[in-house]
């Protein structure tokens, strides 16, 4: 996708359009169909679509900045290296509960160092960086999704955190507060990125856990959805259904009583995630 077109789909979605990314979930109940519009903004009973599971890099360029209602000040939620970073809420809570059950395993503490970019932002630290091997072209970085987050420990400088507890604990926990270590050892040919031990993206508890417990990659995950078309899984005695729907404006068949997450994984489907209480 050239950078011409990745800039005209992110007006759109500014603009609330967002035509063609709509997903219907059919909800039963007493014999009346209720549909549940996915696009979000649609009134009661709408499901947002979170953007969670949105897969960015430089084959698959964001397809729009985020609504700056979802997007919050770090600070002082968690301890951050510049007071002006922001990120997603979700993101950053989870990152809190994270940093908290650090520090209750007296494992030390941790700080942000990066988290939302704007398209501007990311322009600029792109034409800034002399070294492009860990910056992203603009539109093409997980940063403008408001969910990647780069994490330094206190104390330890970048390039020893791999080999610190401290990274060592991020590496094997993240998943438990929905974080993949996104650029991992030995994947640097699938994601195309050089091993990050300090950048994690937030895509949900289950997904975490399914990439961490299988060594799979972001790009490697949306891949196995497309092909296997979903999964279940039990975590904490929580039973999990994700299924992928290919097509931009599916019908699916959804079960009363269940909760519905949906997020389009930015390559054209949508994953959608629905679990009991
Ligand atoms: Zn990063």
């Amino acid at each position: 996708m050239n950078k011409k077109r990745g800039r005209q789909n992110r007006q759109n979605r500014k603009g609330g359009t967002g035509k063609g990314i709509a997903i219907v979930l059919l909800l039963i109940i007493s014999m009346a169909w209720v549909f549940v519009n996915v696009n979000g903004r649609a009134g009661a009973g709408s499901v947002d679509n979170t953007h969670f599971l949105e897969l960015v890099n430089l084959d698959h360029p964001i397809s729009a900045e985020p609504g700056s209602s979802q997007i919050v000040s770090a600070w002082p939620a968690v301890p951050v290296i510049s007071r002006d970073i922001t990120m997603n809420k979700t993101a950053l809570d989870a990152v809190g509960r994270m940093f908290s059950a650090a520090k209750a395993a007296n494992i030390g503490s941790y700080y942000i160092s990066s988290g939302y970019r704007s398209y501007s932002q990311q322009k600029q630290t792109y034409n800034n960086e002399t070294d492009k091997s860990y910056v992203q072209p603009p539109g093409c970085s997980e940063h403008e999704t408001g969910l990647a987050v780069d994490i330094m420990a206190a104390g330890i400088k970048q390039n020893a955190l791999a080999a610190s507890g401290q990274g060592q604990w991020l590496a094997g926990n993240a998943w438990k507060f929905g974080f993949i270590l996104r650029y991992p050892q030995g994947k640097q040919n699938i994601t195309g990125i050089s091993y990050e031990p300090w950048h994690f993206r937030y895509i949900g508890r289950p997904h975490a856990y399914y990439c961490h417990k299988h060594n799979l990659c972001m790009e490697q995950y949306i891949q196995f959805l497309k092909d296997s078309g979903g999964y279940e899984i039990t975590l904490d005695g929580r039973k999990y259904s994700i299924f992928y729907e290919k097509s931009q404006n599916a019908i699916m068949k959804a079960t009363a009583g269940l909760y519905y997450e949906v997020s389009d994984d930015n390559t054209g489907g949508f994953i959608v995630t629905a679990w009991g209480k």
